[in-house]
């Protein structure tokens, strides 16, 4: 029987450890705020925004809203983010993407000072992951190393198999999944025999972005599996990059969609926003 990686209660009680953390730090007269920029209205991007700002209002994080028009241009967006960046009360800033295509993400990424770079997008948090350092981690990838810690699955000298490589999930993931000492295979859209690679995992980590992609075929007999994909079905249901009806039961451990890694990546930012001020 497998077990069923359960990252909605995970990140409740993460959130609530948060939670007491904030009112510690209050006692002693310290404030979390975070500054959540959304230009547009994108309604995905609504949806995320809201959730973040629910987010931070059960663990007494402060929200502080910035709403602009779509018409914004990157030397507006750039100013204020510098604004914010030399704001002391404002402990970590994060601007919801995707931006309108006239402005540039990595331009404004990259301003946003690593300090207050909670969502771990900044070259220079991205840097320090790599050589071991410390500073902000992309959440998403975080929140699954906390989900497999908070799960009892040991990394360690496990071989680790991440699909995808993007900036904000597969390379990070590599990096992290390395830091906790497995052995780490990350594959591609250029990957030869992937089948072949991943039915060496001990730990597949699926972040492909193409739904129920990877099906029991892919998968070797006692695997954890972890479904970072999140789509919309035709019967406008949630579902990941994983067929999960196909693949749970020849897995020891696997998360579902909804309800696996998507709250940790929340968590995993109200983490980051408490820890700027710790
Ligand atoms: P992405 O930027 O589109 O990256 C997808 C990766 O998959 C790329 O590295 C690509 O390879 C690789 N790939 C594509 N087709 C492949 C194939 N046939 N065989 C092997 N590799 C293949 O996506 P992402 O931003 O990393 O996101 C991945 C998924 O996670 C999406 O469904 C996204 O919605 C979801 N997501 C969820 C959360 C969450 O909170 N749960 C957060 C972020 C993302 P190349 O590099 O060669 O193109």
């Amino acid at each position: 029987m497998y077990q069923i990686i359960d990252g909605k209660k995970i990140s409740q009680e993460i959130k609530d450890e948060l939670k007491e953390k904030v009112a510690g730090l209050k006692e002693q007269g310290k404030n979390v705020a975070l500054a959540v920029i959304q230009v547009g209205n994108d309604p995905a991007s609504s949806v995320y925004v809201n959730n973040k700002k629910k987010a931070c209002a059960y663990i007494g994080i402060e929200s502080l809203a910035y709403e602009l028009p779509e018409e914004t241009t990157e030397q507006e967006l750039v100013e204020l983010v510098e604004k914010l960046n030399a704001d002391d009360k404002v402990n970590g800033i994060l601007v919801q993407l995707p931006l309108p295509k006239h402005i540039n993400e990595e331009t404004i990424i990259q301003t946003i000072s690593p300090k207050k770079d909670v969502d771990g997008f900044h070259m220079q948090s991205v840097g320090a992951l790599c050589v071991g350092a410390k500073g902000y981690v992309s959440c998403t990838p975080l929140g699954i190393i906390e989900l497999l810690k908070r799960s009892g699955i040991e990394i360690a000298g496990k071989h680790c198999v991440v699909i995808g490589r993007s900036n904000i999930v597969g390379k990070p993931m590599a990096l992290l999944l390395l830091r906790e000492n497995g052995t780490v295979t990350v594959c591609h859209s250029r990957t030869q025999d992937l089948k072949e690679i991943t039915g060496q995992a001990d730990i597949l980590v699926v972040a492909i972005g193409k739904p129920k992609f990877v099906d029991e075929t892919y998968v070797k007999e006692g695997a954890v599996v972890i479904d970072v994909g999140i789509h919309r079905n035709e019967q406008n249901k949630l579902c990941g990059d994983v067929d999960f009806d196909r693949v749970a039961p020849h897995t020891s451990a696997i998360t579902p969609v909804p309800g696996g890694v998507g709250p940790m990546t929340i968590a995993m930012l109200m983490n980051n926003c408490v820890s700027s001020v710790e």
